[in-house]
């Protein structure tokens, strides 16, 4: 079972969770200006690494609130949670595939009742 720390109501279980997409995607200014395919890029086109990933999530089943998370997507580790509108914290040693270490254990995705490799 996997569990996640809400920033405002703690942990809970990660199906309370909704995943809202990539995080700190500017809005055009003049989306009106814009050719079309720039406007489909800014639509539909999204980063997919392998790693350090900065994401919106919504407490869907709960508090219903946005907050922001960095997940490493290979490890599926939590590396920090943080409030919409903040910049995306700096996280230490990202190595060449932004696999890193977490830098607060506190946030990290649990499992309960075993461990990450059980996954
Ligand atoms: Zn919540």
């Amino acid at each position: 079972m996997l569990s996640m720390n809400c920033p405002f109501c703690g942990e809970r279980d990660i199906s309370e969770f909704s995943y809202g997409h990539e995080a700190h995607i500017a809005r055009p200014a003049n989306p009106s200006a814009m050719s079309d395919d720039a406007w489909a890029d800014y639509l539909f086109m999204r980063e997919n690494p392998k790693g350090l990933h900065f994401e919106r999530w919504v407490h869907t089943h709960g508090c219903r609130r946005w907050f922001n998370v960095a997940r490493n997507t290979y490890t599926d580790r939590i590396l920090a949670i943080y409030k919409m509108g903040d910049p995306p914290p700096k996280i230490d040693n990202p190595g060449p595939t932004g696999l890193a270490a977490p830098v607060d254990p506190a946030p990290r995705l649990h499992v309960v009742g075993g461990t990450e490799a059980d996954q």
